[in-house]
């Protein structure tokens, strides 16, 4: 496994977001995290980014090794990367600027290569066979567009595990056929993506596994061959459904 989390718990002050909770991503793999609205999805990814600590007692493993301790700036150099609801980017920056953010900062007080930058931006942006003007300011872009920005930033850090908390919740129909053409590359290029959605249809679609929280626990972990969007609902919800 790529990243194994075992006895996850968090509490805020009153609030316990999540109960014990193991956790694991295999290599290259699409899985889902499904779970009603407050279950602990984005505390835990809270948690592998490295922006919360969890409880003591938790084990966490990357590639074998334990990641405790783990702050955000180390999260990225381990290849933990999250792509953000607000997306966390700069919308009077180009979108060569926006991919390249953290390559440039890394060059520290030196002069930024732009030819350099915009080389790396549009191999990144040909590996995902996307079209972007590089040159554009980010906020002429749409949201599915920035999205994509966001993904190619990750991807420019060496990107081994993508968390997407609710990627499609603001993209038409066809905007979240892209984003999921996109994501299968990643996964056939060996990279692990961590999806967050309330569509569960999506969901079933793009995901080799799905791992349902409720109320802060882990109900489990399912293949998505041979499950029901009926079935995931009562998984999420606790709730036994009628079929007749
Ligand atoms: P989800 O992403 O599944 O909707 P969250 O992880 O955001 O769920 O939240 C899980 C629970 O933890 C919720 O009850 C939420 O109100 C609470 N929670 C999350 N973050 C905080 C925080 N920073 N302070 C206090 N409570 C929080
Ligand atoms: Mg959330």
């Amino acid at each position: 496994m790529l990243l194994r989390l075992d006895n996850v718990s968090k509490v805020f002050g009153g609030v316990q977001a999540l109960r014990s909770v193991s956790f694991d991503v295999a290599p290259g793999e699409v899985l889902c995290l499904a779970g009603e609205n407050g279950s602990g999805k984005s505390t835990l990814i809270k948690i592998i980014s490295g922006v919360y600590r969890p409880e003591p007692g938790a084990t966490m493993l990357f590639d074998g090794e334990p990641i405790d301790g783990l702050t955000p700036g180390v999260a990225r150099s381990l290849g933990i990367q999250v792509i953000w609801q607000d997306l966390a980017l700069f919308p009077e920056m180009s979108v060569a600027e926006n991919i390249a953010f953290e390559r440039n900062l890394g060059a520290g007080l030196r002069l930024v290569d732009y030819s350099a930058m915009r080389d790396a931006a549009a191999g990144i942006l040909a590996r995902l066979g996307v079209t972007l003007d590089l040159d554009s300011p980010l906020r002429e872009l749409s949201i599915a567009q920035r999205q994509i920005v966001a993904i190619c930033r990750a991807l420019i850090a060496d990107a081994r595990l993508v968390f997407m908390d609710e990627p499609t919740a603001s993209l038409s129909q066809a905007e979240t056929d892209a984003l999921l053409v996109i994501v299968r590359r990643l996964s056939a290029d060996g990279i692990a993506v961590v999806f967050v959605s309330h569509r569960l249809a999506e969901v079933l679609e793009v995901c080799g596994r799905v791992t349902v929280l409720r109320d802060g626990r882990n109900v489990g972990t399912f293949p998505t061959q041979g499950m029901t969007q009926t079935r995931l609902t009562e998984l999420m919800t606790g709730q036994t459904f009628d079929q007749a």
